[in-house]
């Protein structure tokens, strides 16, 4: 998936979310912080995912959201010792014994860890 499209589907997401607390709460809600894991296996850069979360955002509960992203890196495990580390570049060498260590996380993750909602304030120059 693409960075377009992969954030037009979170902004959907969010937005759902703090339009049916709006609909709980009988008043609208807003997204304020967005909290994102994603894989560094994914070459989702941040510039990119800011650009267009930002972009699919306008008009919806998630326009001005504060994007956190956590990027996380493919994870082994030593087959030898039992140890579970970062993959470094160009190798799977386990760093403590030297065994070869296979994948147990791709770094493939794209998903929302959390999101904060909060009341949405009227526009300004909005009738209440
Ligand atoms: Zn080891």
């Amino acid at each position: 998936m693409h960075e377009a499209s992969a954030s037009e589907a979170l902004v959907k997401m969010v937005s759902e979310e703090a339009r049916a607390r709006g609909e709980t709460d009988g008043s609208p809600y807003r997204v304020a912080r967005i909290r994102l894991v994603v894989g560094e296996a994914t070459g989702y850069m941040r510039e990119s995912l800011e650009f267009y979360v930002g972009a699919s955002a306008k008009g919806t509960p998630a326009e001005g959201a504060v994007l956190d992203i956590r990027y996380v890196k493919p994870l082994l495990r030593c087959p030898s010792c039992g140890l579970e580390y970062e993959r470094r570049r160009f190798t799977f060498e386990c760093p403590s014994c030297g065994a070869q260590g296979s994948m147990i996380k791709a770094g493939s993750e794209f998903y929302v860890d959390s999101i904060e909602l909060e009341p949405a304030r009227a526009k300004e120059g909005a009738v209440v």
